[in-house]
């Protein structure tokens, strides 16, 4: 008995470090098995964002051919209404307004056709097979192969992409070099569009939804109000032939009005939809063409800046010359009018998309220095 006293405060001790140990290695093998020196919050929301790419990755070129055909119905439709609801209002009010929103929305429909089709048709721009380039920054751990500057694998077109700035499933083709000025255009002159639609056919929906007093309805044995068809009488009897065919013909009129209203609350919500959606989209490469980059750069530019900011020294995008340098290599503008650029034009852009002219080096485009 007296041994047992003596014993059991050590055996719980053995026991206590035995269990210390063994939880200090359990701690130690799982760290070792998830411990990464690069884990930031950028890591893990990529990780918590990997079922979304997964189903990005696999679908995004189903979805890429039903998504051109509802664009290529959507704009067709908003073009219809435009014709059948706003043509015969603006030109019973004036025939010459009319001709002028004639020229202006179809200099804008004219754009917006032509840079969605060579946005979807334009190959965005890919190294060369064999891989021979003038200039490589790294290896692409995908296809095996060095890649030119600015140049990007695309996991949907399971290729290496020039200057990369997205996959569109919208366009059903990646957004690069060859191609990244008709998706800028094609969203500027969209967005210019459904503005115009907008601004032209607001007075039309406020007069449909409020209209005015229609005074010939005073007396009338029906009332249509709100395109809802009150009767005056319940007892129809004793009313005229001429009568209730007006009355059948106001009903006629009243189902018009409904159908009316229909496509003009549908045209109202795309309008609405595209505008905020495009709009802020726009806006936002707007600003990457202004710096000189791209939707990927962008990323990889901040994450830059922080990193060169820890080191006390400040990281300048080697592809930003300025605001008005960065719009004209991105319209392709040099040596070239603004009708380039307000009239559909399938310029290409400067350079093979291969080697790229940095701050650091003397800006020659065509061997002329901007
Ligand atoms: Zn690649
Ligand atoms: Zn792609």
């Amino acid at each position: 008995m007296p041994r047992l006293w003596w014993t059991f405060p050590k055996v719980a001790k053995i026991l206590g470090l035995n269990f210390k140990d063994r939880w200090l290695r359990l701690r130690i093998t799982l760290k070792s098995l998830f411990h990464n020196d690069f884990v930031d919050w950028t890591y893990i929301c990529d990780t918590l964002m990997e079922p979304i790419f997964w189903f990005v990755e696999n679908f995004t070129a189903v979805l890429g051919p039903i998504l051109v055909i509802m664009v290529v119905a959507l704009t067709a439709i908003l073009v219809f209404i435009a014709y059948y609801i706003g043509f015969p209002y603006w030109w019973e009010k004036s025939p010459i307004t009319t001709i002028v929103l004639l020229i202006v929305g179809n200099w804008l429909l004219i754009n917006v056709i032509f840079h969605y089709y060579m946005g979807v048709k334009t190959p965005a721009g890919y190294p060369p097979q064999g891989g021979l380039i003038p200039e490589a920054v790294s290896i692409c751990k995908k296809c095996i192969k060095p890649k030119p500057p600015r140049t990007h694998h695309c996991s949907i077109c399971d290729k290496c992409v020039l200057k990369m700035d997205h996959h569109c499933p919208w366009l059903n083709n990646c957004v690069g070099h060859y191609n990244h000025r008709h998706f800028f255009q094609y969203m500027a002159f969209t967005v210019m569009g459904v503005t115009f639609i907008m601004i032209f056919g607001v007075e039309i929906a406020y007069q449909e939804f409020f209209p005015a007093q229609d005074p010939d309805l005073d007396g009338h044995p029906v009332r249509i109000n709100n395109s809802e068809i009150i009767p005056m009488t319940e007892n129809m009897d004793h009313l005229s032939p001429e009568e209730i065919a007006e009355i059948a013909y106001r009903v006629e009129l009243a189902r018009d009005k409904e159908w009316r209203r229909r496509i003009i609350i549908f045209a109202g919500l795309i309008c609405v939809a595209t505008f905020v959606a495009l709009g802020s989209l726009t806006f936002w490469h707007a600003g990457l063409i202004a710096r000189g980059e791209t939707s990927i750069e962008a990323r990889i530019n901040s994450t830059e800046i922080i990193r060169y900011k820890t080191l006390g020294k400040i990281y300048k995008n080697p592809y930003d010359f300025g605001t008005r340098k960065n719009w004209i290599l991105f319209l392709g503008l040099r040596g070239r009018s603004w009708r380039h650029i307000l009239l559909p034009s399938n310029h290409g852009p400067y350079g093979d998309g291969q080697t790229w002219e940095t701050i650091h080096d003397k800006l020659i485009v065509n061997n002329k220095t901007i």
